[in-house]
């Protein structure tokens, strides 16, 4: 694994152990926002077809929702972070 892959690997894990953090050790605190680092995107599409309460594709990269409700959506939001080729999903 390259040390970029690997810092894009690493910053995705820890924004899923934040994530899973709050799920369990605060159940009512909210979820934070998300971005999409566009950089990293490679336009695959999985992640709206996963969760398309969150995210949409525009220009060939994914974007976060006008609105997006990732307290509504956090289980297929999880599943996107985790299954995103690129890690490019993160938090703010
Ligand atoms: S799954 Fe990741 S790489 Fe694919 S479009 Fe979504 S953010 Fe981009």
């Amino acid at each position: 694994m390259s040390s970029q892959n690997y810092k894009a690997y690493s910053s995705s894990s820890k924004s899923i152990q934040n994530l899973e953090t709050n799920k369990f050790s605060s159940p009512k605190k909210k979820l934070g926002e998300w971005q999409v680092n566009k950089e990293q995107c490679l336009g695959c599409g999985l992640c709206e077809s996963l969760c398309p309460e969150i995210f949409e594709m525009k220009d060939g990269k994914s974007q976060i929702k006008n609105g997006a409700d990732f307290d509504k959506n956090k289980t297929c939001l999880i599943e996107a972070v985790e299954a995103c080729p690129a890690k490019a999903i993160v938090r703010q």
